[in-house]
């Protein structure tokens, strides 16, 4: 399978070429079709896999395929276990998104609130952010989840393990109207991932990396 046999728009395909990457990898190839038709995701996929790529191209095609009609708030929602992974994650939407309008932010511990000003100013599509941070910021009301589409937990078994459970909980109650959720995990063993995967996801489409 090549990315053109993806329902990929051009400007996604001329990022991916920019990026150097030759072919999908398997949890590219495997996860962000169904992810395109609607499905909730669960994926097995350690880091080198490839995974990052496997939910922010769909999620990029995503707000392509929608266009926002008016200003409003954020539309999809990262979580990551540490400021380093979101950090990586911010830089992989950043690349990926270079050739569209879409506008990626992130909030972690470590950045000051003044910078994030423009999330409250609508016009930031994409959010990557650590729970405990993101939960003052909506605590504080400097943060709305009302339009948040798709929410995605990445390495889930970290946040689990880091005894993030009942704010990843507490975040999925706050953008429940949301449309889809995505959850990756190096493991799906141990830490209770699967049994906490069944809160969080409908219906999800398993898959291994
Ligand atoms: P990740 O598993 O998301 O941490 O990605 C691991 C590395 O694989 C990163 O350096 C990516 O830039 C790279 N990568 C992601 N997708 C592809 C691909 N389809 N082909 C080649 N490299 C890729």
């Amino acid at each position: 399978m090549n990315f053109a046999d993806l329902d990929l728009d051009e400007s996604l395909l001329a990022a991916i070429e920019k990026q150097n990457y030759t072919k999908p990898t398997v949890i590219q190839q495997l996860a962000i079709q169904p992810a395109l038709e609607g499905k909730d995701i669960l994926a097995c996929a350690p880091t080198g896999t490839g995974k990052t790529a496997a939910f922010i191209l769909p999620a990029l095609q995503h707000l392509l395929d929608f266009p926002r009609k008016r200003q409003n708030g954020v539309r999809i929602l990262i979580l990551s276990p540490t400021r380093e992974l979101a950090e990586q994650t911010y830089k992989v939407s950043k690349q990926l998104s270079e050739f569209t309008e879409t506008k990626t932010a992130i909030i972690t511990g470590g950045i000051n609130y003044g910078k994030h000003k423009e999330i409250s100013d609508g016009c930031v599509d994409i959010l990557v952010a650590t729970p405990g941070r993101l939960l003052e910021y909506i605590d504080n009301e400097t943060f709305d989840c009302r339009d948040i589409e798709w929410l995605v937990l990445d390495e889930a078994d970290r946040m689990l393990d880091m005894g993030f459970t009942s704010m990843i909980e507490r975040i999925s109650d706050e953008t429940a109207n949301r449309q889809q959720s995505l959850l990756f995990s190096a493991t799906l063993e141990g830490v209770g991932v699967e049994r906490f995967a069944k809160n969080v996801l409908q219906e999800p489409v398993l898959v291994e990396a």
